[in-house]
């Protein structure tokens, strides 16, 4: 049913809308790679600006963006850039296409990895306009761009590959997640950032058999 995951490459880039993106889901995978010697990157079109109510987006942006970098450490990345795309309101358009194909030119990956764009991850929760403009975006640059990475992949449901993972790449996920502290206690103030990071990246990362599993979408 899913095949597993290539590989024989050295480099990815994973490119996302908002900060937190790659942690709900993708980061026991990239804690299993970069522990495997393998260098990645996350490339973020915004710096999720508008993602905290109450807070502006002056505020907000360069707290996010902190947490993003600490995140990122936390799994083994070091390099993670922002695009400074506005949050909300990401359009496929040329400027957005343009700016991501120059860094794929730039950074010449053998992997490219983004959002999912199908309309729904669950029944009840629909995918968010971001996301899907922004992933279409980097299908449309991959094509456009002068460097062919070898494989494009999203994050999502309906996986046809899988990396299979260790409970440290979960671990280290769990904390990777729990940097995006004032994010989260935002959102539910009732529990602390990192049980809510244990809950989720647990569930996420285990699949009804037990396993310890992170699902990619080839494209
Ligand atoms: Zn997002």
């Amino acid at each position: 049913m899913t095949n597993q995951f290539p590989q024989d490459w050295n480099k990815a880039v994973v490119f996302v809308a908002h900060p937190d993106d790659v942690e709900w889901g993708m980061a026991p995978a990239v804690s299993h790679w970069t522990r495997g010697g393998k260098t990645i990157e996350y490339v973020l079109a915004t710096s999720g600006e508008a993602g905290i109510e109450g807070m502006s987006p002056e505020e907000c942006g360069p707290l996010r963006e902190q947490e993003q970098q600490r995140a990122a450490a936390h799994v083994g990345v070091e390099v993670v850039d922002f695009l400074g795309f506005p949050d909300s309101r990401l359009r496929n358009d040329e400027t957005l296409r343009d700016a991501v194909a120059k860094e794929i030119d730039a950074r010449r990956p053998d992997v490219v990895i983004t959002c999912y764009t199908g309309p729904n991850y669950t029944e009840e929760i629909p995918n968010q306009s971001d996301h899907i403009e922004f992933g279409n975006a980097v299908h449309d640059a991959v094509a456009s761009a002068e460097h062919n990475p070898r494989w494009v992949f999203e994050n999502g449901p309906g996986s046809t590959h899988c990396v299979d993972v260790e409970a440290e790449d979960v671990q280290r996920a769990v904390a990777s997640l729990a940097e995006h502290k004032v994010y989260l206690e935002v959102l539910n103030p009732d529990k602390p950032a990192f049980e809510q990071a244990t809950e989720l990246v647990e569930d996420l990362a285990t699949t009804d058999d037990g396993l310890l599993r992170v699902g990619f979408i080839l494209k």
